[in-house]
């Protein structure tokens, strides 16, 4: 049986998803597995210091999904319909179905029936599974893909409810926080900065069909219990303390560092390191490639 409502969060990398899944998780009705894509047989760290291969909620996950036979190289689940082999052009195909579908209507998606059935049919058993294994009642699907959430508004009929937490962070600070993970230059992480935002507002604020609400990191970390209690009702759940040390044996299982979760106890800072790393000239070059859109956002001063 399909879910009768998706709820999303939606970002780009280092802006904060795995605190919000660890924040959601504390949540007694709500469960998010973060950004994870794993693969079967994956020997990635789990918060709870196995690995994926290891740890008995990821092998749970494998059995209930009815996955044993899949092929290694497989993910768990496929974060889009399988159209094309390679993972851009996947993603661009799926891209130009969903606009079609847009416009078409969602039997567009019959031109892929057989990847949209098996994707779907995934997509629930992921939904179910995750809910059964942690007894909570809602899955908030925190993976980053934006592609996949503009799919699924264009694939499905009737039309579900389609929630998206879309949180954005000042490109300065997330420029510094590329630093310390990829060698890319400025001017791609600028750029992926400035697409993966202006993809958001275009099709998911002022989007008739979909449930949206926007969340600067910076106001999170600020005022969290205040801004917690949005992104719960939001959400269509009784507000609960989420500012706690992780409270679920059974949600503690992402796919990352383990530190993360140890070192969480529920209290958050604002990280303005980049003030100090990078120099002016940088920030306002950063803030140039960026603009109206960080401007916008407020990030301004
Ligand atoms: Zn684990």
């Amino acid at each position: 049986m399909m879910p009768t409502e998706y709820n999303f969060v939606a970002c780009p990398s280092y802006h904060g998803a795995t605190l919000m899944a660890m924040l959601l998780n504390n949540h007694s009705q709500l469960v998010s597995l973060g950004d994870t894509i794993p693969r079967r047989l994956d020997a990635s760290p789990c918060v709870c210091g196995a690995t994926l291969e290891t740890c008995p909620f990821w092998q749970r996950m494998q059995t209930d999904m009815g996955l044993q036979q899949q092929d290694e190289n497989e993910t768990l689940f496929a974060p889009l319909p399988e159209i094309m082999r390679t993972t851009r052009k996947n993603m661009m195909a799926n891209y130009a179905l969903a606009r079609l579908a847009g416009i078409a209507g969602p039997a567009a998606w019959n031109l892929q029936a057989s990847s949209r059935d098996a994707f779907l049919d995934r997509y629930s058993r992921l939904h179910q599974v995750t809910c059964e294994i942690t007894e909570a009642r809602k899955f908030i699907d925190g993976t980053k893909n934006p592609v996949k959430i503009y799919a699924f508004e264009n694939m499905l009929r009737p039309r579900p409810v389609i929630r998206v937490l879309h949180i954005t962070r000042d490109p300065r600070a997330f420029i510094a926080s590329c630093r310390k993970y990829n060698e890319l230059p400025l001017e791609v992480n600028t750029r992926y900065w400035r697409r993966y935002h202006r993809f958001a507002l275009k099709h998911f604020a002022n989007n008739p069909r979909m449930e949206y609400l926007q969340l600067r990191l910076e106001d999170l970390c600020t005022d969290a219990d205040a801004h917690l209690e949005k992104v719960q009702q939001f959400f269509g759940v009784e507000p609960e303390q989420l500012t706690v040390p992780s409270r679920f044996e059974s949600k503690r299982h992402l796919v990352g560092n383990r530190s993360a979760i140890n070192r969480f106890d529920g209290h958050l800072k604002l990280d303005e390191s980049f003030r100090e790393k990078l120099s002016a000239t940088e920030q306002s070059d950063i803030l140039k490639r960026t603009n109206p859109l960080a401007a916008r956002f407020g990030y301004a001063g």
